[in-house]
């Protein structure tokens, strides 16, 4: 049996982690679940898995959890507190970690489990936006096995494992194809963008996420962070990553090679298909995703982006190209802005100012060590909520949602 240990198993990976888990359970034996405050659904997980540890990082949280599940005769021990997730990463018994922490909070972890040098399935891409050099250095150095599960780089992981068992680009690849579904409002007339809520920026047309990543979704943050975890996973260029919106989200990203051949990965836009992917790697298992009807899909476009609808597109990739502790500040910034706007504070444009003002404002130095980039994301989120509050206050008057 191989031993999984979910960090973040309440939020939308996690739970679909388990899912998977669930018709696999021949095969894998939970360890430890993780969630931040929710302890109502992290008390049912714990009664389905069973796993040896529960951590919330809430430490009233943590001892209600452990007052309901000693109740119920469970013997999940429960621990509380941020480094305890580090430390579940690092356990004996944990062969996989599933890093499905959202956000910058999910970093020490992943580093943990590389460190210890676990088959490491990454969901939280902040991890390679923070510390790409540093976690993938550690990932060598530790013979940890890094499986991407965010879907596209899942599927441009798959092109290339078909092609020769690579995992990075090689002479023989040209070029990579991050596709976008473009998020809710690919079509919606600039002049609305404004005005548009969190509720309408979270429904997004073809995936089911977190709030925070389905906000990126809707402004492409999200894809540009993913632009950053692409060049780190497959160690490319920011010029080798063509990013093509794909409104259909059946294409979940492809690689092109010298010949010519473009190879695809196609399947429901569900992340039960990615996550069985990595559990199972090198072989598969069932993940309880639907086939894809081929015949009732009428046609695949694709479209370059726009960079003046999605500026935070063009911000994320000036900060790659930048290198050093920028794409972390731009991270940092990103997460206060896009928490400023589902508090309805600042209006949905405004987050790519808010990223943009704090980057300005940032000196940039290389990334050479976890402390130096804890402390950018320190100086951005603060310089951040200062632009953030400067704009709020004119917000306030003139807010006005459609
Ligand atoms: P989510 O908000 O649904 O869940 C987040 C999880 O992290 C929850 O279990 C929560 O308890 C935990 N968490 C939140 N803040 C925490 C903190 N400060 N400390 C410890 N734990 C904390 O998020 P999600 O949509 O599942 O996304 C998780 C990660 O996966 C993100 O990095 C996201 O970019 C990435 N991802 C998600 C999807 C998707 O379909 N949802 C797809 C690709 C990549
Ligand atoms: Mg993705």
């Amino acid at each position: 049996m191989i031993g999984v240990s979910v960090l973040g198993a309440t939020g939308s990976i996690g739970t679909s982690t388990l899912d998977v888990l669930a018709l696999n359970q021949d095969k894998f034996n939970v360890i430890a679940l993780t969630a931040n405050h929710n302890i109502d659904k992290l008390y049912d997980q714990c009664i389905s898995f069973n796993p040896k540890f529960a951590v919330v990082v809430d430490a009233t949280a943590a001892e209600k959890l452990r007052a309901k599940l000693a109740d119920k005769g469970s013997k999940t021990q429960v621990l509380s507190g941020v480094e305890n997730l580090d430390y579940v990463a690092s356990l004996d018994e944990t062969d996989y970690v599933v890093a499905a922490i959202v956000g910058a909070a999910g970093l020490s972890s992943s580093l943990a489990a590389a460190r210890a040098g676990k088959r490491i399935l990454l969901a939280n891409k902040e991890t390679l936006v923070m510390s790409g050099q540093i976690f993938m250095d550690e990932v060598a150095k530790n013979n940890a096995v890094l499986l991407p599960v965010d879907s596209e780089h899942n599927a441009i992981y798959q092109c290339l494992q078909s092609f020769n068992g690579s995992t990075g680009l090689t002479n023989e690849v040209r070029k990579i194809y991050l596709t976008a579904s473009g998020g809710p409002f690919r079509k919606t007339d600039l002049k609305l963008l404004e005005s548009v809520t969190p509720e309408q920026a979270c429904a997004h047309p073809n995936w089911s996420m977190g709030r925070k990543i389905s906000v990126d979704s809707a402004t492409m943050m999200n894809k540009g962070l993913e632009l950053i975890e692409a060049c780190w996973l497959f160690a490319a260029k920011v010029d080798d990553v063509q990013i093509a919106i794909h409104p259909q989200s059946i294409i979940h990203s492809m690689t092109e090679f010298i010949d010519g051949s473009i190879m695809a990965q196609l399947g429901q836009p569900d992340m039960r298909t990615p996550i069985a992917y990595a559990l199972a790697w090198p072989e598969r298992i069932e993940s309880g995703v639907q086939s894809l009807d081929l015949f009732t899909m009428s046609n695949l476009e694709f479209e370059k982006p726009d960079y003046d609808r999605f500026p935070c597109l063009k911000l994320a990739e000036d900060a790659m190209r930048d290198g050093g502790i920028m794409p972390a500040a731009l991270n940092a910034a990103n997460e206060i802005a896009v928490q400023a706007f589902l508090d309805t504070e600042i209006s949905f444009m405004s987050i790519a100012s808010v990223v943009e003002s704090t980057l300005q404002q940032i000196e940039n130095k290389p990334a050479n060590s976890i402390e130096t980039i804890v402390q950018a994301d320190i100086e951005a989120r603060a310089l951040a909520s200062e632009v953030v509050k400067s704009i709020a206050t004119n917000f306030a008057g003139t807010k006005n949602y459609v």
